[in-house]
């Protein structure tokens, strides 16, 4: 796998351009998208304003890999005892649920900014923003509060710009924490890219994820339509160059027939690397600059393609999966998925190498 860090900052400069006023929390969770989330953070330490990840696990790794700067932890604490962590590694927890309640009151350290989280329609995580004013009220004097109590939410349609949940959302979540103290922040690399921030309420802080490695989060769109470069290029080597004789099948369970004699390639990559097994044939592969099809099942640690438009290829050749000319969102529609999951699926195996 090769891993394009001046990709990584264009792609973060595309996000700032198109929120000019409001600074970045570029998301790097889980193992930032797939990339390596050090590599991701020292890529980007220069450029991002802060790190968003999941959860207080992958904080302390960014931590003591020696990442400084503002951290938001999106799922916030779960036990009493995570709340002394956030303060000793200088985190910005997010509050999203009454359960966090109890712990908190019992906190009695300073934290550099707590986020509450307001549930404006996705209900997956938040209180009511009804709610705001009360938390408020509860929580201003609170230590923890000292660096701020600021607001959030999480959009569930913002690729789709034009989905009426949007402007719901967004009046909702305006209407309950906009003339509250403290930051707002509600964008992700959706709303970043559709101009949700552009033309909606004010968001101090936006949090692109996904676009910053290349993909589109818009549906049926590709990155490069919008400017972004893809970061992550997946390649692996044909490792055997065979004549499918007509009538005969390839794979397991013999689901692909050659109609005529026909030139196979193995590629070694399987699903073991990631690569979807449920990629049906004809999922596109680039061998030689030439787009060829998948063939037959996914195994464990190969795959084969019908290489009849590339007679020149030849065993060693690599073979891009996905990545540069061929977006991940392409590979990821015809396996019925998002360029998300694939990104975030690649194995531990596969070798990072990257600049
Ligand atoms: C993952 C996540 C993001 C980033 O989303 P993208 O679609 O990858 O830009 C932003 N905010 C929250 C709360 C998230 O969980």
């Amino acid at each position: 796998m090769h891993l394009d860090g001046a990709a990584l900052r264009h792609n973060l400069s595309v996000a700032r351009g198109s929120a000019p006023g409001s600074k970045v929390w570029a998301v790097i969770k889980a193992d930032g998208y797939g990339h390596g989330m050090e590599w991701t953070a020292q890529s980007l330490a220069d450029t991002a304003d802060g790190f968003a990840v999941s959860c207080l696990e992958e904080a302390e790794v960014l931590r003591e890999a020696g990442i400084g700067g503002p951290l938001l932890v999106l799922q916030g604490p779960r036990r009493e005892s995570d709340w002394a962590r956030c303060e000793a590694l200088g985190l910005q927890p997010v509050l999203h649920d009454e359960a966090q309640l109890p712990a908190l009151d019992a906190f009695r350290g300073r934290l550099p900014g707590l986020w509450i989280k307001l549930d404006t329609g996705m209900h997956r995580l938040g209180f009511a923003p009804l709610k705001a004013q009360v938390l408020f009220e509860q929580l201003r004097r609170h230590p923890a509060a000292v660096g701020g109590l600021h607001w959030m939410t999480h959009l569930a349609c913002a690729d789709r710009p034009e989905h009426p949940q949007n402007r719901a959302q967004l009046d909702a979540f305006s209407h309950a924490a906009c003339e509250l103290p403290g930051l707002c922040s509600y964008a992700n690399s959706a709303a970043v890219i559709s101009g949700l921030v552009a033309g909606g309420a004010p968001c101090d802080w936006i949090r692109p994820g996904i676009m910053l490695y290349g993909p589109s989060p818009i549906e049926a769109e590709e990155g490069p339509e919008r400017g972004l470069q893809p970061v992550m290029t997946v390649t692996a080597p044909l490792i055997a160059v065979k004549t499918v004789p007509p009538g005969e099948h390839v794979g397991y369970g013999a689901t692909w027939t050659a109609r005529q004699a026909t030139r196979a390639g193995v590629v070694a990559m399987g699903y073991a690397d990631g690569y979807p097994r449920h990629a049906p044939s004809g999922t596109p592969v680039r061998v030689r600059g030439q787009v060829c099809p998948l063939i037959g099942r996914v195994s464990m640690d190969m795959l084969e393609v019908d290489l009849t438009g590339v007679p020149e290829a030849r065993v060693g050749d690599p073979v891009t999966l996905w990545g540069r000319d061929l977006p991940v969102e392409r590979v990821a529609r015809a396996a019925g998925t998002i360029g998300y999951e694939l990104l975030t699926r690649v194995a531990g195996r596969l070798q990072r190498v990257g600049g």
